[in-house]
């Protein structure tokens, strides 16, 4: 085993994350490691291969869906666009004809934003639904399918990369293409979520499948130096609950640069990444004693009275496999992703979520980090009547 981003073999083994599998995959990797000469973090895939990772998201797309964002991520998504915009104006480039590469654009809303700021935009999307939804939705060249530099038509001037580097099998390749596509003195803007700062008030372990890789802004920063980079800007942003990306990230403006200026070259964050796990460890784990609690109230609520969990992802199966429900089974799931209705989720068969009114249950517990107001609402415009509890919200309505 080799740290992707300076080779070392000196890995140690951390912990195991608390989950083993998913409604998408029976055997998820869960080993996290660090690499003691730099202190990046990252899942033991050792188990799995790239071909694996891919058919894991050709056969599920766990990312936006297509069709309309709702408005706090429409809101990250223009506050992402002003960084860039303002930032190559400070290092002395317009934007006014520049060509712009998104890798891993989604939606495409992002890209058309900076579309509309005046970029010559092109996309990458491995979803082939998202990416002829972004060509037919916003008119912009977009290709489907995995990253592969043979079908651009670089140099760009700048390639931009949210959250995305950290689903890839070799993000050092990908930085190392992304080097080679821009012209010299281009830059580049990358997003990922921040593993010094872990989110421990939800119940998923923050460092769970499908993140492989976990930087701090000083490992992915020496990554970037040993690829060519030159670190410009970097900006720490504590996402809001409904913005689509409910956890810390933090963002780098580089420019593919001659070496100057390399100030993360050499550094060793093992230290510090490590005291820091150990800390969220402790936090996540009160974390969960009170969710417990909340689970608890609402099964005396429910009484004898069957009850579902809306939304089958993976804070459900997490909530399943973690907690105590004192022998009591969910009578079903209810989600609004059609690709999982009629699956199952630890045993427990999983509905769409327009079917809700045909089903004998008046007691809901929700259970996902971005959508448990509008599901809540959803639910209540069907049946004042319902019970909904939120595992994330509270609502206090519900007495
Ligand atoms: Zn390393």
């Amino acid at each position: 085993m080799k740290c992707n981003t300076c080779a070392s073999s000196d890995i140690e083994f951390l912990f195991s994350n608390s989950l083993s599998s998913t409604v998408r995959m029976d055997d998820i990797p869960r080993d996290v490691m660090i690499c003691r000469d730099c202190g990046q973090v990252f899942l033991d895939v050792s188990k799995i291969s790239e071909a694996d990772l891919g058919a894991y998201y050709t056969n599920f797309n766990p990312f936006e869906v297509p069709g309309a964002l709702v408005e706090d991520h429409q809101s990250a998504r223009r506050e992402q666009c002003g960084w860039v915009v303002s930032n190559l104006e400070k290092h002395g480039a317009g934007v006014k004809s520049q060509r712009l590469l998104e890798v891993g654009c989604g939606t495409g809303f992002l890209l058309n934003l900076f579309n509309e700021a005046g970029f010559g935009v092109e996309g990458v999307e491995f979803s082939a639904k998202m990416a002829e939804n972004v060509r037919k939705v916003y008119e912009l060249s977009c290709h489907g399918g995995g990253f592969n530099p043979e079908v651009l038509s670089p140099p760009y001037d700048c390639i931009a990369s949210v959250t995305v580097l950290e689903h890839v099998w070799d993000p050092k390749s990908m930085v190392a293409a992304f080097h080679e596509l821009l012209k010299d003195g281009g830059f580049l803007y990358l997003e990922v979520p921040d593993a010094e700062f872990p989110r421990a008030d939800m119940i998923p372990d923050h460092l769970a499948f499908e993140h492989i890789h976990h930087w701090t802004e000083r490992t992915l920063g020496r990554l970037l130096n040993s690829c060519g980079f030159e670190v410009l800007e970097v900006a720490h942003i504590e996402n809001a609950e409904d913005s689509g990306n409910p956890e810390a990230v933090f963002r780098i403006f580089a420019r593919k640069g001659n070496g100057a200026g390399d100030c993360y070259a050499a550094v060793n964050d093992y230290e510090h990444e490590k005291a820091v796990l150990a800390d969220f460890r402790k936090r996540h784990d009160a974390y969960r004693a009170a969710i417990q609690t909340k689970i608890r109230k609402f099964l005396e609520d429910a009484g004898d009275e069957p009850f579902a969990i809306y939304c089958g992802g993976l804070h459900t199966s997490s909530l399943l496999e973690l907690f105590d429900f004192a022998g009591r089974t969910p009578a079903c799931i209810f989600d609004g992703d059609m690709a999982i209705a009629g699956r199952e989720l630890n045993g427990i068969r999983i509905h769409h979520g327009s079917t809700v009114a045909e089903h004998p249950i008046r007691h809901f517990l929700l259970s996902t980090t971005n959508h448990e107001r509008s599901i809540h609402a959803y639910l209540k415009s069907i049946d004042a009547g319902y019970r909904v509890a939120g595992i994330y919200t509270d609502f206090p309505d519900e007495g």
